[in-house]
């Protein structure tokens, strides 16, 4: 099986790698489209605090395609980044979650912060703090109300550029979370100097609380760090009761997973938000005080 490429010479490809290529190809082309035909979903999970309050819903993206059915953003996003669409795309969902937020203000639920999840490429664009603040205006979104997350990754680059940026985003008054912590570089040199807000503690260390060698330590470490440097802390992927309690008596102060909500289409994410108290907390910060 072979394909000759532009009198570079003769190079040989597995069938399973041209048939990968090809989907990629029909994936970007589908996005593409559906970019500019309205065919991406933003669905909203919860964030609650240890009462059970929704406190912010993080947005997520979400896209059905017409045969291949739903494709998660784990396809979708590495896609998008190598063909630069990242940059719309990352556009379209922080102007929608901010719509969004706005006008379930404006219809009188209780107000609640938005994070938006924001790739390196996005980030590292020179004019992000401005389509950020655009999107504010436009919108009419406080930006208090708003949270970017974003992973260690954005700042492996470019350590003072990248403080810049986030010091120009600060400046607007939007908050920042670290997403994904403890499973990227994890230099703890950086992470005092960056002008940041919450650390997102990465699933996997739910996961793992009830392994052998138990990450429980590790929890209790960057639970004690983030609240000695000032930082607010989310557990995500909380699925039982048991995480729950632990996290919650460590003084984790936000909790997200499936054990509160699944992420919601906007309508549904309406009755989390009237609700205001997504039940199951309230009931174990209870039993762990
Ligand atoms: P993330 O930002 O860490 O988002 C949390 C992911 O964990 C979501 O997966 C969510 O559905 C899932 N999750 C939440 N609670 C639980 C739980 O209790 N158990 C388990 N097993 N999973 C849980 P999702 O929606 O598939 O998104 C995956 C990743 O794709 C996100 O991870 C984020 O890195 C990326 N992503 C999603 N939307 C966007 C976007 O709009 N822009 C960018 N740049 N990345 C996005
Ligand atoms: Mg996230
Ligand atoms: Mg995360
Ligand atoms: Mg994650």
């Amino acid at each position: 099986y072979e394909a000759k490429f532009g009198g570079h010479g003769t190079r040989v490809f597995s069938p399973a790698l041209n048939q990968a290529t090809i989907d990629r190809r029909e994936l970007e082309v589908e996005m593409a489209s559906a970019l500019e035909n309205g065919g991406f979903e933003l669905h909203y999970q919860p964030q609650c605090d240890a009462d059970g309050r929704v406190a912010a819903v993080e947005a997520l993206l979400r896209f059905t395609h017409p045969t291949l059915g739903v494709v998660p953003p784990s396809r979708l996003i590495p896609v998008a980044e190598e063909s630069q669409m990242i940059v719309p795309l990352g556009n379209w969902v922080l102007r929608e979650a901010c719509r969004q937020n706005r006008q379930w203000q404006l219809e009188g639920h209780p107000p609640v912060r938005v994070a938006v999840n924001i790739s390196a490429i996005q980030f590292a664009r020179q004019d992000f703090a401005e389509r950020v603040a655009e999107v504010l205006e436009e919108t009419g979104l406080l930006p208090e109300f708003l949270e970017l997350e974003m992973t260690e990754s954005v700042v492996v680059k470019d350590f003072a550029e990248s403080t810049r940026q986030m010091e120009r985003l600060k400046r607007l008054g939007v908050s920042i979370a670290i997403d994904d912590f403890g499973t990227g570089y994890s230099s703890l040199n950086y992470l005092h100097r960056l002008p940041i807000d919450r650390l997102k503690i990465d699933r996997s260390f739910m996961q793992a609380l009830n392994e052998p060698n138990s990450s429980l330590p590790i929890l209790e470490a960057i639970i004690n760090m983030a609240q000695n440097m000032g930082l607010g802390v989310v557990g995500e992927g909380i699925e039982t009761t048991e995480q729950m309690s632990m996290l919650c008596l460590k003084g984790c102060d936000l909790f997200q997973g499936y054990l509160f909500s699944r992420p919601l289409s906007a309508d549904r994410a309406i009755t989390a938000l009237q609700a205001g108290n997504l039940g199951a907390a309230k009931k174990i910060a209870a039993v762990a005080s």
